[in-house]
């Protein structure tokens, strides 16, 4: 029998998909993955970031079995990219298309959903911008559906400084319990 579901180390581990290479995006696409590095290491202080590279199978779009596949740790957060979209499973109860989604402790977040209605915006901040939110619900935060972050969830998401401090201790919480 495989072991394949092992746990991941405590940290925060960043899963990239190998086929970003042929996007023609890819510069910015790797910029946003440099935004959430740093928004990592100097504004929540975690030292503990790993990247991974994953091959994304041909499927139709991203499962709640591709989510059941992302790394998983009990003191781990995982940061997901996938250049797939959401299959609607995952956001028949949201009133729009998603960005990104958190489920526990693990993020993912759709470049291809991203990249279908905002290339006229920095798609390096917006890929920042929705990790920091859906660090955020991992934190344990809803989301604000007066703010504008609901009516235009994909270009306005923007965290507080309450927010951010409620994400560092919850993420730091996490990574070392
Ligand atoms: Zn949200």
């Amino acid at each position: 029998v495989e072991e394949e579901n092992e746990y991941i180390p405590p940290g925060i581990h960043i899963e990239i998909p190998e086929s970003i290479e042929n996007s023609p995006y890819k510069k910015e696409i790797n910029k946003g993955i440099n935004r959430i590095k740093r928004f990592l290491q100097k504004e929540l202080s975690i030292g503990e970031i790993y990247e991974k590279i994953v091959r994304e199978i041909e499927e139709e779009s991203f499962s709640y079995e591709s989510f059941g596949k992302v790394g998983y740790g009990p003191n781990s957060v995982t940061i997901r990219l996938t250049m797939k979209s959401f299959a609607e499973e995952l956001y028949k109860d949201f009133p729009y298309k998603p960005f990104g989604i958190a489920m526990g402790n693990k993020v993912v977040i759709s470049v291809r959903n991203i990249l279908d209605k905002a290339t006229n915006y920095d798609i390096s901040e917006i890929i920042e911008r929705i990790a920091q939110h859906e660090l955020w619900h991992v934190a344990g935060g809803e989301d604000d559906f007066y703010s504008k972050g609901i009516a235009n969830p994909n270009l306005t998401y923007k965290i507080n400084k309450d927010e951010k401090r409620r994400i560092k201790e919850r993420i730091l919480g996490i990574i070392s319990e």
